[in-house]
């Protein structure tokens, strides 16, 4: 009897310690995977911060999700930012949006709109559409961060690349507050066709006019950063003069 109670408590006192050691495995058991959560949760904000490269001016820019149409008006009766009354005025174009990518067209909101910047392509003879796959293709080939919002063709056609309450990548320190053009040309002094120049300055008129900016607002690439853009206008200031003579005219 007695022998039998004493196998009993021994039994209990194995079964326990069996008991509290499965406690202590299922505990470090709870601490590791808690551990490993952290560790995990940890690597994969650092190889989200590695994935978001630096630009051309060296700011990260993440890529902001839009809707399909790529389009973002915030407000019913905007377009593009723009009263729809103010933005029924601009001159023909043609628009073909860059699908959003972070080397075109990054898909950031431009929030405002202090100067506008004309640009030649440095590239002679290239067509409008040429320039705009261009833009399109650095999202493949990463080769740099560039676009404008819109590009004017020697034939004088528009294209429009970018939309006007998105940034593009044209001016490095001015991208937030600048609506940049492109123009093509086929001189070697990279002087514009008439065409070039006609459609340039209707463009300039009416962002001039929906933005509320003076002539002294429109500016040469060159003007911010040095870079000799447009060549012929850096080489003849006294004809980027004229150039800004004429908009003020009808402005
Ligand atoms: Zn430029």
């Amino acid at each position: 009897m007695e022998n039998q109670r004493e196998t009993v408590r021994r039994r209990e006192a194995v079964r326990r310690r069996a008991l509290a050691r499965r406690r202590k495995i299922r505990r470090r058991r709870i601490i590791f995977t808690g551990v490993m959560a952290g560790v995990l949760a940890a690597l994969c904000l650092l190889i989200k911060g590695m994935l978001q490269e630096p630009s051309v001016d060296g700011s990260v820019r993440p890529v902001t999700e839009l809707g399909s149409e790529g389009n973002t008006a915030p407000d019913r009766g905007t377009i593009q930012g723009l009263s729809a009354s103010d933005y029924a005025k601009h001159p023909d174009w043609t628009e073909d949006f860059l699908t959003v990518n972070e080397y075109s067209r990054p898909g950031e909101a431009l929030p405002k709109v202090k100067n506008i910047f004309v640009h030649y392509t440095a590239n002679i003879n290239t067509s409008a559409a040429q320039n705009r796959s261009y833009f399109e293709s650095l999202k493949d080939t990463h080769e740099t961060s560039a676009s404008a919002h819109f590009i004017i063709g020697y034939d004088g056609e528009i294209i429009q690349c970018v939309p006007l309450d998105e940034i593009a990548y044209a001016v490095q320190t001015r991208n937030y507050d600048s609506v940049s053009i492109e123009c093509c040309y086929r001189s070697k002094d990279g002087s514009f066709t008439q065409e070039t120049y006609d459609s340039l300055i209707g463009l300039l008129q009416w962002l001039m006019e929906v933005y509320d900016l003076d002539a002294e607002d429109v500016l040469r690439h060159y003007d911010c950063g040095g870079k000799k853009c447009p060549l012929y206008y850096t080489e003849h200031p006294e004809e980027w003069e004229h150039l800004k003579e004429e908009l003020q005219d009808v402005s």
